[in-house]
């Protein structure tokens, strides 16, 4: 059964673009091409800012979701079309798009960015606006790599018709994806350490009501058993300390998100205790030139949402004309 996972950071060779017709220096530079970067593509265009998306994907996260309909005036839509859709409205102004993934970004002594990518192409910019996002947290448990434990329920669901699955965690992504895991499942089964939820309260109201999803509460995984694939996971009740063990042929992982902001650590950024790139009110960050939008930046309300990371990708390059215009930071 292949699993395949949507956050690769090796981009398909055939999708590069020839970076040869691209120039070497930016206006902006955004780094991430989810509904943050875009937006900010879009809004950076429409400043007239020379501004290129350098990002291993189209959508980013966007990908991984199957239907949006969240997002005001588009109802109903697919996650990877919203993407496509965000970019090409980014062209429209005339952002460009190297699919690559950055490997390096460094500031120079005259104040600009130079970014290197993973291929070895330079580019220098006079602002760069991270927009990186995030992936699936890891359970950590032994078993975690055999094959069966998925963290995209929209790219793997379809590999579990009529099994039983499990689907870890309490908030929103856990069950969203129980649901979109259950139009091809026999039997769902959400596993959550605690008996309330974090997720909104129509996602648990709508898995309550759906006959194929159950509930674990109360329970952690502590292992995942197979010989080649899952087969098993071991169980410890939360408030008992009982061990025990569920047989099934898959396993979902959505205990929240990691921020990918890596990238950003040689440049002395702050950054929360989770890895959350500190920005103000204006995406601003405690380095010269360099914002954040999006969920690899600290979120005030914690609302993470594609609504709010595509309305922080417009702040941010506000922030970035401004700075580009008055030289102040
Ligand atoms: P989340 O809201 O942080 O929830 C993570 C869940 O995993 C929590 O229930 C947490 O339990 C549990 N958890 C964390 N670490 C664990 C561990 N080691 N073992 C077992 N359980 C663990 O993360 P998320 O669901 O990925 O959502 C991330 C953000 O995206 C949220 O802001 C969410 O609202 C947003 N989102 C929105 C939508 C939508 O609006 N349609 C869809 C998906 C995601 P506790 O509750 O006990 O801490």
């Amino acid at each position: 059964m292949p699993i395949s996972l949507s956050l690769n950071n090796i981009p398909n060779p055939s999708n590069i673009p020839n970076t040869e017709n691209l120039d070497k220096e930016w206006d902006v530079i955004i780094i991430g091409g989810g509904p943050a970067g875009y937006s900010a593509a879009l809004y950076c265009g429409r400043y007239r800012l020379k501004t290129l998306v350098i990002t291993k994907d189209i959508g980013g996260t966007l990908n991984e979701a199957d239907i949006i309909d969240d997002y005001p005036g588009l109802e109903n839509i697919k996650g990877p079309e919203m993407g496509k859709l965000f970019k090409k409205h980014a062209e429209k102004y005339g952002a460009k798009t190297l699919l690559e993934t950055v490997a390096r970004i460094e500031k120079l002594p005259d104040g600009n960015f130079k970014i290197i990518t993973v291929l070895g192409k330079e580019f220098i910019s006079k602002v760069v606006i991270i927009a990186t996002g995030s992936q699936r947290r890891k359970l950590g448990v032994p078993g975690e790599n055999l094959r069966g434990v998925s963290y995209c329920a929209e790219c793997d669901a379809s590999f579990f018709k009529d099994k039983i699955v499990g689907v870890v965690g309490g908030g929103n992504s856990a069950l969203h994806d129980a649901q979109v895991i259950a139009q091809y499942a026999r039997e769902v089964y959400i596993i959550h350490r605690r008996d309330e939820f974090r997720a909104d309260p129509i996602e648990v109201e709508e898995a309550k009501n759906n006959p194929k999803i159950k509930f674990l509460l109360n329970k952690v995984v502590k292992e995942i058993k197979g010989t080649e694939k899952v087969e098993e996971i071991i169980l410890q009740d939360t408030k008992t300390g009982e061990i025990s063990s569920m047989k099934l042929d898959g396993l979902f992982v959505a205990i929240g998100l990691v921020p990918l902001s890596e990238i950003v650590k040689g440049l002395n950024v702050n950054m929360d205790e989770s890895g959350h790139i500190v920005v103000d009110q204006c995406g601003k960050t405690n380095v010269v030139g360099l914002l954040g939008a999006g969920d690899v930046t600290i979120q005030i309300c914690n609302l993470r949402q594609v609504v709010t990371s595509a309305a922080q990708g417009a702040v941010a390059s506000f922030s970035a004309f401004m700075y580009i215009k008055t030289k102040k930071w």
